[in-house]
C-alpha cells in the first residue's frame, strides 16, 4: 500500500532481538544491553504474524535483523515461517557473520534468499577492537560457509568512520575485483553510542569516490547508489543517509524486537504491536504506514529516535 505521501511501502525490517555477541563501538556499550523478559519480546509466532499481516499491507520484502539475529532462540523457525508466507518474495537477513559458520546451510534450507554481512575492517586487530570481542577469522569462515551453502550476491556492510577505517576503502573496493559481491559503504548516523562523537568521524560517502576515482556509476538498488570499477566482478554501493537524504524514496517500516512499529528510523513515534494478532495487527500496521512522516530532520535536529540501532534493528 501507499503511505500518506504516495510512497509505496513494500519492505519490512524486523528485529528479532536487541542482544548481540559483539559490542561494536558505535552501536553498543561495552556492558551490553539489559536482557528483556520473554514476555516483552515478540514470540516466534508473533514475528511470523507481523510479517504475514505486513504482507497483507503490501510488504514484499522482509529483512530479519537485530541486535544479532543469529543469537535469537528460534531464528530458524522465524525464517521458515516468514519464507512460507504467500506474497513475501524476498527474505533477507543482516548478520555480523560470527555464527554463520554453523548457521549458513540451515538458513538457506529455512528459505533465506540473501545475506548482508557487516564487516567494518579487514584487519584482525582492528576488528577485535572495533567489535570489542569479535574475531575476523570467525566472520571469514562464516562467509565461506555462506558461499558453500549457495548464498550468491553477498553484500558486505561497511560503516565508514573517519580516522577509524576510512584508510581501508581501497582494500574493500579491491574485494570486488575477483568476487561478485557488493561492498556497501554506509555513512555513520549519529544515533545511540556514537551520537556525541566528534564530527570528524562522520565522513561522507564521497570519500569513497575520492579514494577510488575509477569507480563509475551504474545504477541504484533501493537506497544504495551503485558503482563498479570497469572489468571488476563485484559492485560498490554507497548508502548516504546524511549527505543524500533518501526519505522521498523510503519504502520501509521497521518493527523492533519488543513489537513497536517505527514508521521512521529517526522519529520517536512507535506503534505497539505486541499482543495483537490477525485483523487487529493488520489494522495497526496499516495505521503505522499511514503515519510515516514526510522526512527526518537528522541533519538539523539529530536523530529523534529514543533507541540506539541495536534496539531498532539496523
Ligand atoms: N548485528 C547485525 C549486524 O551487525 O549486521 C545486525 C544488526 S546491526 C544494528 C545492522 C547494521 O546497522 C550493521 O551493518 C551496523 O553496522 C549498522 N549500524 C549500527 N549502528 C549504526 C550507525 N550509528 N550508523 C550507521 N549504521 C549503523
Ligand atoms: Fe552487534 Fe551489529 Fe550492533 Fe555490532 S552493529 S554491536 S554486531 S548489533
Amino acid at each position: 500500500m501507499n503511505d500518506a505521501y504516495g510512497r509505496r511501502i513494500d519492505y519490512l525490517r524486523l528485529s528479532v532481538t536487541d542482544l548481540c555477541n559483539y559490542r561494536c563501538i558505535y552501536c553498543m556499550p561495552d556492558s551490553g544491553v539489559p536482557k528483556k523478559e520473554h514476555s516483552e519480546v515478540l514470540s516466534v509466532e508473533e514475528c511470523i504474524d507481523v510479517a504475514a499481516q505486513s504482507a497483507r499491507c503490501g510488504v514484499r520484502k522482509v529483512r530479519v535483523t537485530g541486535g544479532e539475529p543469529l543469537v535469537r532462540h528460534g531464528i530458524l523457525d522465524i525464517c521458515r515461517g516468514i519464507a512460507e508466507i504467500g506474497g513475501i518474495a524476498e527474505l533477507c537477513l543482516t548478520t555480523n557473520g560470527s555464527l554463520l559458520g554453523g548457521f549458513a546451510r540451515s538458513l538457506r534450507e529455512a528459505g533465506v534468499d540473501r545475506l548482508n554481512v557487516s564487516l567494518d575492517t579487514l584487519r584482525p586487530e582492528r576488528f577485535a577492537s572495533l567489535t570489542r570481542r569479535g574475531s575476523l577469522t570467525d566472520v571469514l569462515e562464516g562467509v565461506d560457509a555462506a558461499l558453500r551453502a549457495g548464498f550468491g550476491r553477498l553484500k558486505f556492510n561497511v560503516v565508514l568512520m573517519g580516522g577509524v577505517n576510512d584508510d581501508e576503502i581501497p582494500d574493500f573496493v579491491a574485494l570486488t575485483r575477483e568476487h561478485p559481491v557488493e561492498v556497501r559503504f554506509i555513512e555513520l548516523m549519529p544515533i545511540g553510542e556514537c551520537a556525541d562523537w566528534d564530527r570528524s568521524r562522520f565522513v561522507g560517502g564521497s570519500r569513497v569516490l575520492e579514494a577510488c576515482p575509477d569507480l563509475s556509476p551504474t545504477d541504484t538498488d533501493g537506497v544504495a547508489a551503485r558503482y563498479r570499477i570497469p572489468g571488476y566482478a563485484g559492485t560498490v554501493g554507497l548508502i548516504r543517509p546524511l549527505s543524500h537524504k533518501f526519505c522521498s524514496e523510503c519504502n520501509r517500516i521497521r518493527v523492533t524486537a519488543d513489537g513497536k512499529l517505527k514508521p521512521c528510523l529517526h522519529s520517536e513515534a512507535e506503534i505497539p504491536l505486541k499482543g495483537l494478532r490477525g485483523e487487529a495487527l493488520f489494522r495497526a500496521i496499516r495505521g503505522g504506514i499511514l503515519q510515516k512522516p514526510l522526512q527526518h530532520e537528522m541533519e538539523r535536529l539529530g536523530s529523534r529516535s529514543v533507541r540506539p540501532m541495536n534496539r531498532i534493528g539496523g
